[in-house]
């Protein structure tokens, strides 16, 4: 299951600072630098961390070694999104630190990109996309680098020479037919054999799927996450599971892990998070997937600690079967006002439940346990690193979800700098259709964008409930773009209803607008820039943003609900009628529902090729060609806060100091030398 929002490319692109920014937010942006560097079609942007410095020493010596937990982890993803990505990133940064030549010259210059694209990926795939790179610089100057720098840096394999080695690495990185795609999800496919993820080895997707089968057992009310933490392998015929745990696979990287989770277990802020912490490395030191479910109801009960964290196998978006999870690691603490206005979500749960325009079989009698709430960002580790979601909802296992809740969490410090980092970029001028739009969202854009995050994540996903006897994973691959599709509608439905007017959460009944508009132009249009020509969409977060906008343009024709103009030859999103828009999303949520509900793969199938897929190739060379001009970039992500303990004599911390000034390059070389304890071959 798929629980988290990637940031829209509109939310980045609203046009100024909104009522909803408290003065306190502004008076830090005045003199902090967002933006760190830009490359390839990456932006890296820098967050802050507010109110660190108020909590207290212990809180902040908690934070440390959850965030030293946290960056522990990175070998782990960088091998599981490919089985080359740890010797070629080993081999690029030996290059880099060391060459002795030309640094200027054109091929060097497009190998520093290629590293810091594989760096931003954690791997030779684009993060979004999932397309390997093309790397801009020859084979034969890579051979030549390599055989300028020392012999003992390089990550050959036992008893491997250096020709070799590049004999094994060059087609990886060169030949275009190579392991082309990370997550394969092409209708019709093999989808094991065809993505180059590190989740299975010499297994087909039949094999793969016949093996969870056979574990499942239809009567089981509380299964565990099959295959959730481990690598499903052939081995001598025998198909078995490599169960990433301490004394298994990536146990040097999860020891270290583990070594930091006990120091934190030492300084919890109370018993119930001290469970949480040392559930998690019972389930480190076992990889039994029950003490995992364990870990995950004592964390989702852990309500009154300021300080909180995810740190482990969590999302499966980088299996094509979305069984398998990646490794990643969030450190947060609560952002005590900004949380009064999720608080009003989730205190009202029932209520939303109750009235939307699902069919009531389809509903949840009881809604248990949402809990949401504005966190602060402390560190982003693995998967979440250095893109980051704004939005998490855990966990996601639906039988924990539907017995024990599940927490909903903004993350406020990351949107805010989103925000400020894209205030006056000119995309907006460019698509958005008149100055009527302009200034609705220039009113209300932030402010929306981040109540649609919140309704998406502690309402829309928390709703809902499968048919009794429905496998959770009967959608298969479609899965994914149903359920994200499912959470967005939810929202979306509800962003135009009276009641957030009532509630206090929008100022007013036009407020709304904003967020229909912008989620009507990034569906149909804009985000179509982070598509290169001649592609479909392939991740599920953009496959659902589509589905919605063109089956409600699709459906509002006859009305001229939704229109495409030509204004001076660019083509603009018009929306007619926002009320009729809100009534087709409440028809769409209650269809989407249904597939969910009763496991409808035929209908998630028609649906999400019919309207979530293909690309209409004229309108995207027009976007991209006006997207050119504007000089951005499409995907961003972060540098993380540079955290140092200070010690008295006797080796105790005294205090942690956070400081903001580390440069891209530099905080992923120092990764690569303080956190990386994994051999280049696992
Ligand atoms: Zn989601």
């Amino acid at each position: 299951m798929k629980k988290k929002l990637i940031l829209s490319l509109i939310t980045s692109a609203t046009l100024g600072f909104t009522a909803c920014d408290d003065a306190n937010r502004k008076a830090d942006s005045e003199n902090f630098n967002y933006t760190v560097e830009q490359f390839a079609d990456l932006q890296v942007l820098r967050y802050k961390v507010p109110g660190f410095e108020e909590l207290n020493l212990k809180q902040k010596e908690l934070i440390y070694y959850l965030t030293q937990a946290g960056l522990e982890g990175r070998d782990i993803l960088f091998d599981q999104n490919g089985k080359y990505n740890l010797r070629i990133r080993r081999l690029l940064e030996a290059i880099y630190t060391q060459y002795p030549g030309d640094k200027n010259n054109t091929e060097y210059k497009e190998l520093e990109t290629y590293l810091k694209r594989v760096w931003f990926a954690n791997g030779i795939h684009h993060h979004y996309g999932m397309d390997k790179f093309v790397p801009g610089f020859s084979a034969e100057f890579l051979k030549g680098a390599i055989a300028s720098v020392d012999v003992d840096q390089l990550p050959l394999a036992e008893g491997q020479s250096v020709d070799e080695f590049c004999a094994e690495i060059f087609p990886v990185i060169f030949d275009r037919n190579v392991m082309p795609k990370r997550v394969n999800q092409a209708n019709g496919e093999d989808l094991v054999l065809t993505s180059a993820c590190n989740y299975y080895d010499g297994v087909t997707q039949a094999e793969a799927e016949a093996f969870y089968d056979a574990m499942k057992n239809p009567a089981d009310a509380t299964p565990i996450s099959f295959g959730l933490n481990s690598r499903l392998v052939k081995k001598n015929g025998v198909v078995t599971e490599e169960v990433y745990k301490v004394g298994g696979l990536y146990s040097s990287a999860i020891e270290r892990v583990v070594y930091w989770l006990k120091k934190a277990e030492a300084v919890a802020e109370n018993d119930k998070q001290k469970a949480v912490i040392s559930k998690l490395i019972a389930y480190y030191e076992s990889g039994d997937l029950k003490q995992f479910d364990e870990y995950a109801i004592l964390w989702v009960n852990d309500l009154d600690s300021r300080i909180d964290f995810v740190n482990g196998f969590t999302e499966s978006y980088g299996d094509p079967l979305g069984m398998k999870a990646s490794w990643e690691s969030l450190v947060n603490f609560k952002d005590m006002e900004a949380t009064k206005r999720t608080e009003t979500i989730s205190d009202n749960a029932q209520w939303f439940e109750t009235n939307s325009p699902v069919d009531s079989q389809f509903k949840k009698e009881e809604v248990k346990g949402v809990s949401a709430k504005v966190i602060t960002a402390a560190i982003l580790a693995g998967d979440l690193y250095p893109a980051t979601a704004i939005g998490i909802n855990l966990p996601n296992a639906n039988w924990i979800r539907a017995n024990h809740g599940s927490k909903s969490v903004t993350i406020g410090n990351i949107t805010d700098a989103y925000n400020k980092a894209s205030h006056g970029n000119g995309f907006g001028d460019e698509f958005i259709y008149s100055d009527v739009e302009k200034q609705l969202i220039d009113q209300y854009g932030d402010q929306t964008g981040d109540l649609h995050t919140d309704l998406h994540e502690c309402l829309g996903h928390g709703s809902g409930k499968l048919l009794p006897g429905v496998d959770p994973d009967a959608l298969k691959a479609y899965g994914s773009t149903i359920e994200e599709a499912r959470a967005d509608l939810f929202g979306l439905y509800y962003m135009g209803d009276p009641k957030l007017v009532e509630l206090g959460l929008l100022p007013n009944n036009d407020a709304y607008k904003a967020e229909y508009y912008n989620f009507l132009m990034n569906g149909l249009m804009t985000q179509l820039v982070r598509i290169e020509p001649g592609n479909n969409i392939e991740e599920s977060h953009m496959r659902n943003r589509q589905l919605i906008a063109r089956w409600v343009f699709e459906k509002g024709q006859p009305n001229n609900v939704v229109e495409m103009v030509k204004k001076d030859g660019k083509t603009y999103v018009v929306v007619n009628d926002y009320e009729q828009v809100r009534q087709l999303f409440g028809e769409l949520l209650a269809d989407i529902q249904r597939i969910k509900s009763t496991g409808d793969l035929n209908a998630a199938r028609e649906i999400v090729e019919a309207y979530a897929v293909q690309v209409d190739p004229e309108l995207h060379a027009e976007v991209l060609e006006r997207y050119k001009k504007l000089n951005l970039s499409p995907y961003k992500g972060f540098v993380n806060p540079v955290y140092e303990a200070v010690t008295d004599d006797n080796g105790n911390i005294t205090d942690v100091v956070v400081t903001y000034d580390e440069g891209y390059a530099e905080q992923m070389l120092r990764y690569s030398r303080d956190y990386s304890s994994l051999p280049s071959i696992n």
